[in-house]
């Protein structure tokens, strides 16, 4: 299997090990959006875990590993992470709300070039985001940053999470905030009940909603802004790393996995835990 960094998708012959992973390299963050799948353990990944899981993550396959948390950007050893993958080149993609210190902002900045994809999350209009991430000026920060990405010439993706708040109005305003911008790539997801937080189900849409206003995008769209899907079943097969070193698949449910700590167990054992949960990437 080959993964294709402009296209940030994979094709190919099946693959030896995992492809992908979603490394939760801190589950530290100052938001509260009611919809997110971390594990909010308020736990980063010990400093002494970070070579010999970047060193054991490449033994298991990992061509591309999706930063993400909690707020990566802001963990404190950010740098030595993707140091460290892109040293056994691995490619890499990191998601960011934008909430994030000047410093950490200015290293995002100056490194984009290392990640195939920066991807902010905005999950509506500046009441709405705001609101849903529990914190005032988070959209300004967030478009802030794509903003900047975008002038650097990086290769932004936005991430939106379609909640029930989220009318079709706020979503077509939201989409010509980001098509004036000029965004090559939208991606529009339903929540998944992952680590699910007491008040999920409120903000939870379920198939047809979610059909419903992805299909409205498509018919407002520009057709210069690509829109991607991402129902709650494309998650189902995902292998996240949290912080504590623990690899656990996505299920259809709230539990994860039960999955294994990538460094308790050999390599041979991690192969045959992960060839019980068929491969999943995205290919398109
Ligand atoms: S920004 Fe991400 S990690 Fe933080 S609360 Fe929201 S979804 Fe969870």
């Amino acid at each position: 299997m080959e993964y294709d960094p402009d296209a940030n998708t994979f094709s190919g012959a099946p693959h030896t090990g995992l492809p992908q992973v979603m490394w939760h390299i801190t589950d530290v963050c100052a938001l509260t959006c009611p919809f997110c799948f971390s594990t909010k353990s308020g736990l980063g990944t010990p400093h002494k875990y970070l070579e010999p899981i970047a060193e054991r993550l490449k033994q298991i396959g990992v061509l591309k590993v999706d930063f993400g948390g909690g707020e990566p950007v802001s963990y404190e050893r950010f740098a030595e992470a993707v140091d460290l993958c892109e040293r056994r080149s691995m490619h890499l993609t990191v998601t960011t709300s934008g909430v994030i210190s000047p410093r950490s902002r200015r290293w995002l900045l100056e490194n984009h070039e290392r990640f195939t994809r920066v991807i902010v999350s905005i999950d509506g209009t500046s009441m709405v985001h705001d609101r849903l991430r529990g914190r005032i000026g988070a959209f300004d920060d967030a478009m802030g940053v794509m903003t900047d990405l975008l002038d650097l010439g990086a290769k932004v993706r936005v991430n939106t999470v379609l909640t029930s708040v989220l009318t079709q109005e706020v979503l077509t305003d939201l989409q010509h905030a980001l098509e004036e911008k000029c965004l090559p790539e939208w991606c529009l997801i339903q929540p998944h009940p992952s680590n699910a937080k007491e008040y999920f189900d409120t903000y939870a849409v379920e198939d047809t909603s979610f059909r419903t206003l992805v299909a409205r995008v498509h018919e407002e769209s520009d057709a210069e802004t690509k829109v991607i899907e991402r129902p709650r079943s494309a998650y189902v097969g995902y292998w996240t790393l949290h912080p504590g070193g623990r690899m656990r698949p996505q299920q259809t449910g709230a539990e994860d996995g039960k999955g294994f700590h990538l460094l308790e167990v050999s390599l041979e054992e991690a192969m045959l835990e992960l060839n019980k949960v068929p491969v999943k990437v995205p290919t398109e």
